[in-house]
């Protein structure tokens, strides 16, 4: 519990960029006040804070450049004309100065029209009662809070709510509802009941919203400590169906014949919330949410043997391409990265529900390369079974699948494998051309290597492809003819 009614909130403006900003806002005769995000973190002690917000009952971007003229690293001020906004940096942290504004909204456009505005009308086009918090900057009442719609009895309470009618908020600017749900996640935070219900009847004016923008929100929602509050509340609101359709094509039991398979969406949240424990790396974390997702398409039934998924991993590392398109999201490594991790999904669980070998282990880290402990880590958070027996033999399965991974690695040197012998010395050794036969001795040989029937070793290799080419009929010239 948060005790504002002793917080001093001029404790929150020790740093001297406040000063300097209060004294350039007098030479100029604006008043202005921090606000948003930055107030609302000091109330909640969410560390230092990198980003200030201020706002002036004038023209900011005048502010901006007075401020810059009497610091004494003389920033550059950087002015985005079209939104009436400036930028300078100062001492790691970012602020941007804005003057205050009234906005009116049509119906197809998240842009509103703007007019110069009073500090009231500034707080009035804020999103959340929680993001309308101003600290006074002005010399004669420095420090005082504004507070006009009860946003540190919401902190308090833990509440996200809007200022104006939710309704109209929500449809203004659908981009909020994602906002909404990504405090409430990061926060740990309940939404009010009527602004969820807005949520719920504006989802489908998530169309309007740019997919880049949905996408910040969601890494946002998937960077928090236990992402699945934000999926609950977008699957609830219907604003996943909008969004991810391959992750709600993943809920609900089916039961045929008294067989019933588990809830892949539910099971799907569990697990990101398992890795998000164990892993800050975003896309593993989207590896986690997406590892299922060839499981809707996939999904077969018969008698003999139920309900399987047969090859589910291969479509889902397809969908993945397709959904990142579709969210505009980039198509370079970290999305290979992706795929890999669901291609991959099933392979140590099938590794470790029988008896862990050598072999399987060396085979495991030949097709994972350097992804091989990213891709233990999705494996082990996908263990959400309830029976503990159970529970525990995977996890310890696991334990000793990562030992045999050093193991193998420290003796075999499998990750990234380089085969010791070339096709090129094939070729020398039997005085061939490019031909079949190069890539059957290759592949006898790194088969022998991943077996464990040699070591991955030069010598060894040489012998065995001596050995393999005679096989085949071909004759080695002498090294030394
Ligand atoms: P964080 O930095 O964690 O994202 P923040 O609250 O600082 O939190 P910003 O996106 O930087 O978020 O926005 C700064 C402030 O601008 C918010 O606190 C809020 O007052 C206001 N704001 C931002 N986006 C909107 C929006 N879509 N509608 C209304 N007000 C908004």
């Amino acid at each position: 519990m948060i005790e504002t009614y002793l917080m001093n909130y001029e404790k929150a403006l020790q740093h001297n960029i406040f000063k300097i900003i209060s004294q350039s806002a007098k030479e100029i005769r604006v008043d202005c006040y921090v606000i948003g995000g930055f107030v609302r973190d000091f109330i909640l002690k969410r560390g230092d804070a990198k980003d200030i917000d201020v706002v002036a009952i004038g023209d900011g971007i005048k502010l901006a450049k007075q401020v810059a003229k009497n610091l004494p690293t003389k920033p550059k001020v950087q002015v985005f004309k079209t939104y009436g906004t400036a930028m300078l940096r100062y001492d790691d942290i970012e602020i941007e100065f804005v003057g205050a504004r009234k906005e009116s909204y049509s119906e197809d456009s998240r842009n509103p029209k703007v007019e110069n505005g009073t500090l009231e009308d500034d707080q009035n086009r804020r999103d959340f009662t929680i993001n309308a918090l101003a600290l006074n900057l002005n010399v004669s009442s420095y420090g005082d809070l504004l507070d006009p719609f009860n946003g540190v009895e919401d902190l308090e309470k833990q509440i996200i709510r809007t200022p104006l009618t939710p309704d109209i908020t929500y449809s203004d600017d659908p981009l909020r509802m994602m906002r909404a749900i990504r405090f409430a996640t990061q926060l740990n935070f309940t939404i009010e009941r009527e602004s969820l219900h807005a949520i719920t009847k504006n989802s489908h004016r998530i169309k309007i919203i740019t997919k880049e923008r949905i996408v910040t929100e969601l890494n946002k929602i998937l960077e928090s400590k236990k992402p699945s509050i934000g999926f609950l509340l977008l699957e609830k609101t219907g604003l996943l169906d909008y969004i991810m359709p391959e992750l709600t094509a993943l809920k609900g039991i089916d039961e045929v014949d008294g067989q019933r398979h588990k809830d892949n969406f539910y099971h799907t949240l569990e697990v990101v919330d398992n890795i998000s424990k164990n892993t800050n790396n975003l896309w593993l974390r989207w590896a986690a949410l997406l590892h299922d997702i060839g499981k809707a398409p996939t999904k077969r039934f018969s008698k003999k043997v139920g309900w399987t998924f047969h090859g589910h991993e291969f479509e889902g590392s397809k969908m993945v391409y397709h959904l990142f398109k579709r969210l505009k999201m980039p198509l370079n490594d970290k999305m290979k990265f992706v795929q890999k991790m669901v291609f991959m999904s099933s392979r140590p669980i099938v590794l470790a529900q029988d008896i862990v070998t050598d072999s399987a282990v060396r085979r495991l880290v030949f097709d994972a390369g350097d992804y091989v402990d990213d891709l233990m880590t999705l494996c082990e958070a996908d263990i959400t079974t309830k029976n503990p027996k159970k529970f525990h033999k995977y996890h310890n399965n696991f334990k000793i699948v990562r030992e045999k991974i050093i193991e193998v690695e420290a003796r075999d040197h499998i990750r990234n494998f380089q085969p010791p012998i070339t096709g090129e010395e094939i070729m020398t050794t039997f005085n061939i051309k490019p031909s079949r036969e190069i890539g059957l001795i290759k592949d006898v040989i790194k088969e022998a290597i991943l077996e464990g029937d040699i070591p991955n070793e030069y010598e060894a290799a040489y012998r065995l492809m001596i050995k393999e080419g005679k096989r085949l009929g071909l004759k080695a010239i002498n090294k030394n003819d």
